[in-house]
């Protein structure tokens, strides 16, 4: 057997003629910068996501530079986040010459630890940054009342969490800004990059809207310094089809995890990935953790099953945050975890005989 971790070819073969369609459809019309298909996707995403605005933008990093770029995130400033998700989180903070302050997880969502928050701000905390690892939302409740506490924005990054809830909301929909990646691989993608900001604040809203059109007011009067941060017409015209059915899409990736959960249940020296109640998943990854891991991967590998690492070492160890003193041991919990977390394939097609295959292999 040979097995497809994210599946891209079988979901473009199921909208083909729609996809194709719509992308034609701007080709024809030549529309390519901020066409009409733009702006019915943010409409579209404002119904499914119940965030009043929804703003799109170049890619699931853009969309974290201008959330912080409209929260004024500046030099000086400190910006609390998780050393245990993807360079970019981190990386825009720095980027915009604030200084990321990273807070270990908790053990069993891999999601940033609220209760030691509290302990790292300081009079030039700013903003906390809470991602949404594999798709689960972080405790929002907590983050946000200790933000309002200490009058600090909440800016989530939800780059793999499009479409899931907490408490019954999206989490595009909480914090004073959330954000989304359509990057190809991420549980909603498009054809190359593209994100999203979302926000119930009519100001912060316009503000990235300008923010991303090089901060201009109208053509050519520029009120703020700003970038190019468009979504591409083309890809807004495919994410308007995908989107349509994406609900499903979630349905089939709960079950794929649901599956895959019952399968290894009997599997102890496998920890499994752990929702809150609260909290339901986009599922953007399956992920357990495993004590011998690179050698399971590699035997994986010879007998068709893809595995990935996300992500194989936190972010207060890498080359470029030297810089900010960190060593080995600060976060013990996202070390350990770093080492043993394994990403399953994960997609909403993945077969029963596939997932007992797995099973059997593993
Ligand atoms: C993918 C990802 C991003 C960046 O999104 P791009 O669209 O690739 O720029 C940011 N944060 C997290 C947690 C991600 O997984």
């Amino acid at each position: 057997m040979k097995i497809d971790f994210a599946n891209l070819k079988y979901q473009h073969e199921i909208y083909k003629d729609e996809i194709e369609e719509a992308i034609i459809k701007v080709a024809r019309n030549c529309n390519f910068i901020m066409g009409d298909e733009v702006q019915e996707l943010e409409k579209n995403l404002e119904k499914f996501t119940g965030a009043r605005y929804a703003v799109t933008c170049s890619s699931g990093t853009d969309a974290l530079l201008l959330a912080m770029m409209a929260l004024d995130i500046k030099p000086g400033d400190e910006v609390i986040t998780t050393p245990f998700t993807f360079i970019a989180t981190a990386e825009t903070i720095a980027f915009l010459g604030a200084k990321p302050v990273f807070v270990d997880i908790d053990e069993k969502t891999y999601n940033i630890d609220p209760t030691r928050i509290e302990e790292k701000i300081t009079e030039n905390t700013k903003a906390i940054i809470p991602v949404s690892l594999y798709g689960q939302p972080s405790d929002i409740d907590t983050i946000q009342a200790i933000a309002n506490k200490h009058n600090l924005q909440v800016i989530i990054d939800g780059a793999q969490s499009f479409g899931s809830t907490y408490n019954g909301k999206t989490d595009s929909s909480l914090g004073n800004i959330s954000t989304t990646s359509f990057f190809p691989a991420k549980p909603l993608g498009c054809y190359g990059d593209g994100g999203a900001v979302f926000t119930n604040d009519e100001e912060l809203a316009n503000k990235m809207k300008s923010l991303r059109v090089h901060g201009q007011s109208k053509r050519y009067h520029h009120k703020y310094i700003g970038m190019g941060g468009r979504l591409d017409t083309i890809q807004a015209a495919v994410l308007n089809v995908k989107l349509k059915y994406y609900e499903k899409d979630l349905v089939l990736r709960q079950e794929v995890a649901s599956k895959y959960t019952k399968a290894f249940e009997n599997k102890l020296d496998i920890t499994l990935p752990f929702v809150e109640e609260k909290a339901t998943s986009g599922w953007a990854q399956y992920s357990v953790r495993v004590k011998n891991r690179d050698e399971l991967q590699a035997r994986l590998k010879e007998v068709g099953i893809p595995t990935a690492v996300h992500y194989p070492m936190p972010l207060h160890l890498q080359e470029c945050f030297q810089y900010l003193g960190y060593k080995q041991g600060d976060f013990p919990i996202s070390e350990t975890v770093s080492n043993e977390i394994m990403s399953l394939p994960m997609n909403p097609y993945v077969t029963d005989e596939e997932i007992e295959y797995i099973s059997s292999k593993l």
